[in-house]
């Protein structure tokens, strides 16, 4: 949120950076392997989705757009899923939360009284020798082995060369300057040069909120307590963007301001606290996996009374999630006409019926994303394994292979280091854990960088045809957030009567309010794998018994049992398990 410096998240565990900013460029996602985690490595989500049109990268016919990612198919499903079970859960089954969507632009004002225009920034040091532009906040973490109290003690140890270029080493690095983390653009057709259509694009939902307050308020007569959610994209000029759709610069928030009387802002925290913790766990994520963080006093908004984030164990390390923070009565006052603000119009403020009184209500703030609460459900859910061990000597021309692409990486020149070592890395644990790193070989034959090494086709001929008869992968995805529910295979294809009934039940469970698929393009192994890596809870299988005695199979994903059930009772069943 708008501080003055953003907190800091604690160090990274292979390079000592603190890794505010996950995407630690010193320690490549494949190397970071040193705890148990559900998905194995980022590296073999990342290859999943794109693999099977969850996440594609921006722009790539022309050659893409650093860390921006499009959704596909299947993501665009699973994301409005997240977004769904949010609403559903925060807006519908509560007595007293309204929605909201406010627009994306708005009067510069509100960014100028929000502090935003002036505190919503990183500070950046330029390293002299090698040109290199770390986070000044972050090289101080990682080498005094504490945060930094703000800028003035940042530029104190440049000053005294206290601090060096994470990159080359050196000491000759300028002072820190804040950057402002908001992209500009200009309203009107006319370009004057000047700053006079200057607007931003929202770099949070929050404030479109807040300036809603009075009208959502008069329009629906609340009282207190009561809170607005709202979905929608921020955009942050992020400086370190990265790991996967953790960390972007447009992304979606899932915001809510819950108001209430000052005096009782302490108790509805903590009831926000649990109920978010309770959401992420009944949708099925792994308690292990998911813990309350205290923000310390240091890392506090100046605004804000106390703030706890809830963090995701993701395989890069525990990260951030969602924050909720009592921002005391800030934001409604920073918006109101006082003498600190003489543009805004009026004041925001509530008049309780009971104490006969004006008063500005305490704000809680739940404050989620949807992109890494998409990316944390994936990393959970996701499971691979050996289903059987292949033959002694495929795993060794295997290892061979991959060994002999480990030492081209090394041999290459020219490559960008990160890059080199990444891939380098990878590839020597492959090699030494084959047969079991089987799954992670899969991310690996899917690496773009990987691909520009030739010898990759060779590993890719022999690992892909091992990989697809050894190894089962499985997105163990709670049934409401599956971007499919119900996929239909006849027995054959080639036989009408099964065709038609078939797609005739597909047809049936979609209307009844299943997302529901055909598919007969395959034999029914093939198309229960295929269903099992995208996380379809439920395949439905028409043979020639079904035409007889309209009775069908239905085989469960996680535990792969199979059970004859009739087909009038298919429907109901699963709509009972979604709820
Ligand atoms: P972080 O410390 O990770 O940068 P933050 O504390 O700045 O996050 P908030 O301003 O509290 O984040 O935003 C609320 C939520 O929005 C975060 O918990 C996160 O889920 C999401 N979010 C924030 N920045 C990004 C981003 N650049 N990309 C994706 N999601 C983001």
């Amino acid at each position: 949120m708008g501080s003055d410096m953003r907190s800091l998240h604690p160090l990274c565990p292979l390079c000592g950076i603190a890794s505010y900013a996950v995407g630690c460029r010193l320690s490549p996602l494949s190397q970071v392997d040193f705890r148990p985690m559900p998905a194995s490595s980022l590296e073999t989500v990342v290859s999943l989705c794109k693999r099977r049109g969850f996440v594609f990268p921006s722009s790539s016919v022309y050659g893409g757009l650093g860390s921006t990612w499009d959704y596909g198919p299947l993501g665009v499903e699973l994301k409005n899923n997240v977004k769904r079970a949010w609403w559903r859960s925060v807006v519908h089954e509560r007595d007293d939360m309204e929605g909201l969507d406010a627009a994306i632009l708005m009067n510069r004002l509100v960014w100028k009284y929000s502090g935003h225009e002036a505190t919503f920034s990183d500070p950046m040091a330029d390293c002299r020798a090698c040109k290199a532009r770390p986070r000044a906040d972050h090289v101080f973490a990682a080498q005094k082995g504490r945060d930094p109290k703000g800028l003035a003690e940042i530029n104190a140890a440049i000053a005294a060369k206290e601090l060096t270029c994470p990159k080359c080493g050196s000491k000759d690095l300028t002072e820190a300057r804040p950057f402002n983390l908001m992209f500009r653009t200009s309203v009107g057709p006319v370009d004057t040069g000047d700053e006079s259509g200057l607007v931003y694009l929202r770099p949070e939902t929050a404030q479109g909120i807040f300036v809603n307050f009075g009208n959502v308020l008069d329009t629906m007569r609340r009282k207190l307590p009561f809170g607005i959610a709202q979905v929608g994209k921020a955009f942050r000029n992020e400086i370190t963007p990265g790991n996967f759709t953790f960390r972007t610069r447009e992304f979606e928030q899932m915001e809510i301001e819950y108001f209430v009387r000052p005096g009782e802002d302490e108790t509805a925290h903590e009831m926000w606290i649990a109920e978010r913790k309770k959401w992420y766990l009944d949708l099925g994520m792994r308690a292990d996996n998911l813990r309350v963080r205290e923000q310390e006093k240091h890392e506090l908004a100046h605004y804000a009374k106390r703030c706890v984030d809830l963090e995701y164990l993701f395989p890069m390390g525990w990260s951030e999630l969602e924050g909720i923070a009592n921002r005391t009565d800030f934001d409604l006052k920073a918006h109101s006409r006082s003498p600190e603000n003489t543009d805004a119009v009026g004041e925001l403020h509530y008049f309780d019926p009971e104490q006969k009184r004006h008063y500005v209500p305490y704000v809680i703030e739940p404050s989620a994303g949807a992109d890494r609460a998409t990316l944390a459900f994936l990393c959970d859910a996701y499971d691979d394994s050996l289903v059987k061990e292949p033959p002694a000597e495929d795993t060794a021309k295997l290892r061979e292979l991959v060994e002999s692409f480990a030492r081209s990486v090394a041999r290459r020149e020219g490559m960008d280091v990160d890059v080199k070592q990444r891939l380098q890395a990878a590839s020597e644990s492959i090699a030494a854990g084959l047969p079991a790193t089987l799954p992670r070989l899969i991310g690996l034959m899917d690496d773009a960088d990987a691909n520009k090494i030739e010898v990759m086709k060779k590993v890719r001929g022999v690992g892909e045809k091992i990989a697809d008869e050894h190894t089962r992968t499985v997105l163990h995805l709670h049934p409401r957030l599956a971007p499919l529910t119900v996929a239909v295979f006849p027995l054959k294809r080639n036989e009408s009567r099964l065709v038609e009934l078939a797609r005739s039940i597909k047809r049936d469970l979609q209307r009844a309010g299943l997302r529901a698929v055909y598919d007969d393009t395959g034999a029914i192994g093939k198309l229960y794998r295929r269903q099992d890596e995208i996380g379809t809870p439920w395949c439905i299988t028409v043979d020639f018994q079904s035409l007889e005695d309209k009775t069908v199979t239905v085989r469960d994903r996680d535990n792969m049992q199979q059970e004859r059930e009739p087909l009038g009772e298919i429907g109901p069943t699963l709509l009972a398990r979604l709820r």
